[in-house]
């Protein structure tokens, strides 16, 4: 039996980066520290080689890059579409590839915290480390967001229950609060929860940040709260030591969106004319920051950014996936570590299927069947390495602790590089 520590979880945001890992004699492996989606994660990828596929035929590596690239030279207006599932290694050949062939690249950013970029353009983003808030904070806010269920570990690892530096008590050094628009199973571990009315988040902001600059109010109630529970929140966060405000998808994609989020770091702001507070957005898929980064350090942009033109645009609801696909823009897709056809609107996923699509996934997701080409590649974090980036924006390097028969993400885009350069 073989035996690692300190393996990372690339399932979600967090990177948790405990896990021990079990190899036994009979091939089997077991996993420990994860929760359930990391242990899934992990037990369940099967790292023999498994074939590419051309239009659902297995082919050879040669055959599936050949299709692969003549797609992708012939295509007039190639949309790239992903990339939150891979290591950033990849994520930047990828970028490279695009630049080659004049693709528009956006990421699933634009379906979660795409709004938090806009926001983070806008207003920048008082922001810290996740140790620094399991280390510091003893005030933690969450707004629109359900760590309980989407972030197994947030509470216990980083934020509510461990003990920090200077929050020795662990739990009972920390208060928390959760804001959302119904009671989930987070509500029940926080100290106190508010009820927001759908869509009044903006409003309930702005109502906060009056009052933390010491302004009255004389509305009995702003988007279902109380003015009294609104002045007691202010008065708590005020009082605080150090704060953290995390935000989920319950701010970015509500009405408001990047206002509400660019409302969300004001009051954040606000609050360090008082005391010392942050933020932090809540990031779902493994290397969804690590996408977003990649494609900011590589054009200026986090996500919907076209490089048609030979110069990086911009261009949110012009640029993203969902629309170019809904429009009929795009006439060739690349999918990478990402499953649009399990998510998107129905005339997007009617688009896609009709065009000419590659997918590059380690598992065989929905998008995958119906692809043009599927080319399977290694696991990041089971049987290769390379770069994520956590929640908090902090690159981790993730470990392999299995065998790796498949070509990595990485040398699939390499290989692409080099045919649509021939
Ligand atoms: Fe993996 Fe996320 Fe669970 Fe941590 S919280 S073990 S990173 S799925």
């Amino acid at each position: 039996m073989k035996n690692m520590d300190s393996v990372v979880c690339t399932f979600c945001g967090c990177l948790c980066d405990d896990i021990k890992v079990s190899s036994k004699d009979d091939g089997t492996i077991e996993i420990k520290g994860a929760c359930a989606n990391g242990k899934g994660h992990m037990e369940e990828y099967d790292p023999s080689p498994v074939s590419p596929a051309f239009r659902g035929e297995p082919v050879s590596w040669d055959k599936a890059i050949g299709e692969a690239a003549s797609i992708l030279k012939n295509a007039r207006s190639p949309l790239f579409y992903g990339l939150s599932s891979t290591a950033s290694e990849a994520q930047r050949k990828c970028v490279a590839l695009g630049d080659r062939i004049g693709a528009v690249i956006d990421t699933t950013s634009s379906v979660c915290h795409g709004p938090t970029g806009i926001a983070m353009q806008t207003f920048g983003e008082p922001t810290c480390s996740l140790g620094e808030a399991m280390n510091r904070a003893d005030f933690l806010l969450f707004w629109g967001c359900n760590p309980m269920i989407a972030h197994s570990r947030h509470f216990t690892r980083y934020s509510l229950m461990p003990k920090g530096r200077f929050v020795p008590e662990g739990r009972k050094g920390r208060r928390a609060v959760l804001v959302d628009v119904r009671e989930t199973p987070s509500a029940k571990a926080v100290d106190r929860f508010l009820r927001v009315k759908q869509g009044c988040d903006y409003e309930v902001l702005s109502a906060l940040r009056a009052l933390v600059q010491g302004k009255s109010m004389e509305a009995a109630e702003v988007g279902g709260i109380s003015r009294e529970e609104l002045v007691s929140l202010a008065e708590e966060m005020k009082g605080c030591r150090y704060g953290v405000a995390f935000f989920g998808m319950g701010l970015t994609m509500t009405s408001g969106k990047d206002l509400n989020v660019g409302q969300y770091f004001n009051l954040v702001r606000d609050l360090n004319a008082h005391t010392r507070f942050s933020v932090i957005a809540m990031r779902g898929h493994g290397n969804v920051a690590g996408a977003d980064a990649v494609l900011t350090w590589q054009t200026g942009y986090p996500f919907a950014v076209s490089l048609a033109g030979g110069v990086p645009v911009y261009g949110p609801g012009e640029f993203t996936a969902v629309d170019m696909l809904a429009r009929h823009e795009a006439d060739a897709a690349l999918i990478v570590a990402s499953d649009p056809k399990a998510h998107f609107p129905a005339e997007a996923v009617a688009w896609l299927d009709a065009i000419p699509h590659i997918v590059v996934d380690p598992a065989f997701p929905l998008t995958a069947r119906g692809a043009t080409v599927y080319l399977p590649g290694a696991q990041y974090g089971v049987d290769a390495e390379g770069t994520y980036y956590r929640m908090d924006g902090v690159p981790v390097r993730t470990r392999a602790f299995r065998e790796r028969h498949r070509p990595t993400d990485e040398e699939i885009f390499d290989r692409l590089l080099e045919e649509v350069s021939r």
